[in-house]
């Protein structure tokens, strides 16, 4: 160990070449592991400082680390932070020209790289096998494991190929390593990746400085978004995420004509459209991305403020994962969506007219559940999160719910109202409809169509009253997450063995109270932050009206949009005059080398130089982020930035 790098120990390349005087979570136990030999799953949410359990080992242990990566388009830009820090790293993929593929193995034959990136479907070719064994390999690093899972989300068929790591290449480390794993996932990836024997260093989910936030969707919606992304966000990097291509380009033509920065991308764009979008979102400041879940795999932006979610993920796996990308830096972030009935009957939809196995749909359904139960809860949403990941949590004071804890009423009256009219059109007329009519008929509201199909002589006509046609759709909502109506053909409501127990009063229905800021498109303030008028009712919730159990039984929607988290400033105004002209330095020292500006120091290193304001060499390298060759490249500088 050390031999060919002349590293004495971890500490010290911690300290030297990453510019860190401490380990992250249990990274140093992760570190000792490795380079000791041992095999490793980690898990660990995103920003929880992964990349550092395979880079540093690489260094340590004589040879190449060669780490298996499907992210492809992303090689380049890992690539470049690392040269900044002064490692010597490069890839090979299908982007590159035969010449540069060459220059690549030569290197790496010659031992000249500290790492390699790979395509997993590269090490599946003999020629890549073959390099391989001509020069040395100090570990293998197989990054977002969880795509080895068939029933995941993310599932790469070629990564069940690099069971064959362990056969040929015995004597090798091995650590794999995601932020998205259920036990099953876990489970899947000590099997198929051949790692039964290898240490599990599994961290906590929890991402704390993220504030979960889920309301009924408005109608438009579009007015919806503008005030959160405007309106709370304004001049925030962030991430919008749409269920389809068409409304990517519709919401980001709405927001940039309504001033905001924003650029579509989706798998339907060409190739360059997509790659300047990316090189945008990577390198411009405040640059919101539309994108559909085509976007953002192993983005690692640090300083992404918002994720926001238009359209229901299909699972909480997707959910976390997307949101997981906000404020990896550890800065307040905000996941927010905007949910809704159409969400709820459309997914259900697609899924009882998919053509998979009986068996896929059930796992379809069960995905499907566990988001809806995510976001009906009247529970810490954080506490239902982190629960489907196996963790026990507290309830979190950073979450909608929690600080806005949404009222309980009972609705029984009101579904029994909704599901005897289902029954009746059933029974009497033989007929199915979906949601807008039979809301027409608890309303009493004479339609074409209420008068064309004689429903105004139905028993329930006019019955509802007591909501108006929104209140309605809110209860349809919620009994359609909680399984109490079903979807037929068409979207048509029809009845569960559950109704019946509503029907004939065994079942209480507790129903979240929808406080809505509908009508708040308060137009208030840019910078706009400080809760907008959603006048949250705020009776307490500890006890009352809740039902017990964190998950499908507990209703809900929600309210109240929150204070935005923006990048905090927290420094006297001396200070933030030091900050802004080094964030100027460092965009102007960016742009020149090509890279984002993160890559050349965050904006806590930068907090940390303003506030600190070191006069030496010595003192900068003090600073947490600052490692030596950043220390050459750019220390004399910033000391000229900060003296002058
Ligand atoms: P992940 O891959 O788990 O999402 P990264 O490896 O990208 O996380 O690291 C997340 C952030 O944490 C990065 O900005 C990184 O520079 C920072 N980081 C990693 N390790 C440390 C450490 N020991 N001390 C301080 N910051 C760290
Ligand atoms: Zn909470």
């Amino acid at each position: 160990m050390g031999v060919e790098t002349g590293y004495a120990n971890a500490r010290e390349v911690l300290r030297d070449v990453f510019g860190y005087d401490s380990f992250k979570g249990f990274q140093g136990e992760v570190v000792e592991h490795v380079v000791g030999g041992g095999d490793a799953v980690v898990l660990m949410p995103t920003g929880g400082g992964k990349s550092l359990c395979y880079q540093l080992p690489a260094l340590l242990r004589p040879g190449t680390g060669v780490v298996v990566s499907p992210l492809i388009a992303l090689m380049q830009d890992q690539v470049d932070a690392l040269a900044q820090l002064g490692i010597r790293a490069a890839f090979l993929n299908s982007t590159q020209s035969w010449e540069e593929s060459q220059a690549v193995e030569r290197a790496f034959v010659g031992g000249e790289l500290d790492l390699l990136y790979l395509a997993p479907e590269r090490l599946s070719s003999q020629r890549a096998k073959d390099l391989l064994d001509r020069g040395r390999v100090a570990l293998f690093a197989i990054d977002e494991a969880h795509c080895v899972s068939q029933w995941g989300h993310d599932f790469r068929p070629d990564y069940l190929g690099l069971s064959v790591l362990a056969e040929r290449w015995p004597g090798v480390p091995r650590i794999a390593l995601t932020a998205t794993a259920t036990a099953a996932t876990h489970a899947e990836i000590r099997q198929r990746l051949a790692l039964e024997d290898a240490r599990d260093f599994v961290a906590s989910f929890d991402r704390p400085n993220i504030r979960y936030r889920i309301e009924p969707k408005r109608s438009p919606l579009a007015g919806q978004l503008l005030d959160f992304v405007k309106g709370e966000q304004a001049g925030n990097c962030g991430i919008v995420y749409a269920a389809t291509r068409a409304r990517t380009e519709q919401l980001a033509a709405m927001l940039r004509a309504n001033g905001v920065d924003a650029e579509p991308y989706h798998a339907g764009m060409d190739a360059a459209a997509r790659r300047a979008a990316q090189a945008r979102f990577l390198r411009e400041p405040g640059v919101v991305v539309v994108a559909t879940i085509a976007f953002g795999m192993g983005i690692d932006k640090p300083d992404v403020r918002f994720v926001a979610h238009v359209d229901l993920p299909k699972s909480v796996e997707g959910y976390y994962q997307e949101t997981g990308r906000a404020g990896r830096d550890q800065e307040p972030a905000v996941a927010w969506m905007a949910y809704g009935l159409a969400d709820v009957v459309q997914q259900r939809s697609l899924i009882e007219s998919s053509t998979g196995s009986p068996e896929h749909k059930r796992l379809l359904r069960a995905h499907l559940d566990a988001m809806l139960a995510l976001c009906e809860t009247v529970e810490c949403r954080r506490v239902g999160l982190l629960g489907y990941f196996g963790e026990v949590s507290q309830p979190c004071g950073n979450c909608d719910t929690c600080l806005w804890p949404p009222q309980v009423v009972d609705g029984t009256r009101g579904a029994q109202k909704l599901l005897s009219t289902i029954v009746r059109l059933e029974r009497e007329r033989g007929q199915r409809f979906g949601a807008g009519q039979v809301i027409d008929i608890l309303c009493g509201r004479s339609t074409a169509k209420t008068r064309s199909w004689d429903h105004e002589t139905l028993s329930t006509w006019g019955v509802g009253q007591e909501y108006n046609q929104a209140q309605w759709r809110d209860v349809v909502r919620q009994l359609l997450a909680r399984g109490l109506v079903s979807l037929g053909d068409h979207s048509t409501l029809g009845l569960t063995e559950a109704s019946w127990e509503v029907m004939r009063g065994d079942r209480q229905v507790p129903l979240r109270r929808e406080v809505l800021a509908r009508s708040s498109r308060s137009g208030g303030g840019k910078g706009g932050v400080g809760p907008k008028a959603a006048g949250v009712v705020g009776e307490p919730s500890a006890g009352g009206g809740r039902v017990g159990g964190r998950a499908v039984q507990d209703s809900v929607a929600v309210a109240a949009s929150g204070p935005g988290a923006r990048a905090a400033d927290a420094l006297d105004s001396a200070d933030a005059e030091l900050f802004e002209r080094l964030r100027a330095w460092r965009a102007e020292t960016a742009k020149a080398a090509g890279v984002p500006a993160y890559v050349v120091f965050h904006d806590s290193v930068l907090r940390a130089m303003a506030a600190r304001r070191p006069a030496t060499r010595e003192a900068l390298f003090e600073l947490s982020g600052v490692g030596r060759a950043k220390l050459e490249r750019y220390g004399d500088a910033v000391l000229e930035v900060i003296s002058s």
